[in-house]
């Protein structure tokens, strides 16, 4: 996502161009297409960066823990400063705080980093394959979205069974003492 904006640093401040980016950008270990439009404009300061990028992540589902592509959209702005003088070439400090997009020397404008850092973003935290992902057996670990298991009828939460254990061993079952008044 390189785009060499040399002549764009020679005109006037609100000159724009606008690009078509399609390309495979490496987003968290993984290759991801990433394509849709940038508007570069001049500003006093460098280049702002501004667009609507579409890509997809591998995750995986919160719930059944399979691997699926996410749909992200990214809606990118970002400053770049240059580090040297277009006209002159001579090096220029950088303004702003640390960590803040730069143009290199050879005035190569890479979304790559914003792009990757914007994408971790909008990666949500919690996934899910699909919004009513039925999740996995807590029993047998079967995936529910493919159907019932064989451990379904007796749904009983392992914690409970345990406490109807203790309830007759004191004689007392749980179930039994409702109801008798
Ligand atoms: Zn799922
Ligand atoms: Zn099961």
């Amino acid at each position: 996502m390189q785009i060499n904006v040399s002549q764009l640093l020679k005109e006037s401040i609100g000159s724009i161009r606008n690009y078509r980016l399609s390309e495979v950008v490496d987003i968290a270990g993984g290759s991801s297409m990433v394509d849709g439009e940038v508007r570069l404009m001049r500003t006093d300061q460098g280049i702002l960066a501004k667009g609507t990028l579409h890509t997809e992540v591998e995750v995986t589902c919160s719930r059944c823990l399979s691997l699926f592509s996410c749909p992200l959209t990214l809606n990118i702005e970002e400053e770049y400063s240059p580090t040297t003088d277009v006209v002159s070439g001579a090096f220029l400090p950088l303004p702003g705080e640390p960590g803040c997009f730069t143009i290199d020397e050879h005035h190569v404008l890479d979304l790559t980093e914003a792009i990757r850092q914007y994408a971790l973003l909008a990666t949500p935290m919690k996934p899910l394959c699909r919004e009513d992902c039925a999740g996995l057996c807590p029993n047998c670990g079967h995936n529910f979205n493919q159907g019932h298991c064989e451990c379904l009828p007796q749904k009983v939460d392992p914690r409970w069974s345990e406490l109807n254990k203790l309830a007759l061993a004191s004689g007392i079952l749980v179930n039994e003492r409702e109801g008798t008044e």
